[in-house]
């Protein structure tokens, strides 16, 4: 059975001060001699209040948007408006796909653009790994790869020099030393561009790129 309720107790139940409660009741329920905190309601009208004053309960929050990420990828800055945990270690990662190769690119992207550069030049690496680099970079990074095999000649070599932020020495791959010197016989002017990656994969690239890049200059 509804009980009759005080003013103040009502007031306090909806989230409201006891005058607007009062100024209520004296609008909408005239009969109901109610001027003070401490006077009781009957039950009825304290409903009629109730339902009239009551705030609408909130909308449950959206899910909060949640990336998943493997333990390599907790370490890139989280993008806005996601929430970032770390996923089971037999988990797909939102981030990378559990994809070494893509998770050392990410790497060397984040390491590109925290220092506004934007041209990479990989001098070396067979047609399979180029594919790879260009489908991983692309609309990130803009990369220039010359064929370890290939015929360049010394002004081309030097506008690729010039146009590069970086230029990866991929001394490990099918690479001539008649191409690889039109590279490095400039280092003096261009040693601070140049990395020499010993290793061969496109995760060891990138990852060898973004060491150099992170490196302090000097
Ligand atoms: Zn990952």
């Amino acid at each position: 059975m509804a009980r009759s309720v005080r003013v103040r107790n009502l007031a306090k139940s909806l989230d409201i001060s006891d005058t607007e409660l009062l100024i209520w009741l004296a609008e909408n329920a005239p009969a109901v001699i109610a001027r003070h905190p401490a006077d009781f309601l009957p039950a009825d009208v304290a409903e009629r209040a109730q339902q009239a004053l009551g705030r609408a309960q909130p909308e449950a929050p959206a899910p909060e948007p949640v990336e998943r990420r493997c333990a390599e990828c907790m370490k890139l800055p989280a993008k806005g408006g996601l929430r970032v945990v770390e996923a089971d270690a037999d988990a797909v990662c939102d981030m990378c796909g559990s994809s070494a190769n893509k998770r050392a690119a990410l790497a060397m992207i984040g390491a590109f653009h925290a220092r506004g550069l934007k041209r990479l030049l990989v001098v070396g690496g067979g047609p399979g790994t180029a594919e790879d680099l260009r489908h991983l970079l692309a609309g990130e990074v803009d990369i220039r790869i010359v064929d370890g095999e290939g015929h360049r000649n010394a002004a081309k070599a030097d506008a690729d020099l010039r146009w590069a932020d970086v230029v990866a020495v991929w001394s490990s791959t099918i690479l001539s030393h008649k191409v690889s010197k039109l590279y490095t016989d400039q280092r003096a002017s261009f040693r601070d561009k140049l990395v020499t990656v010993p290793r061969r994969g496109v995760a060891a690239l990138c990852t060898a790129v973004a060491e150099k890049v992170n490196a302090p200059a000097g």
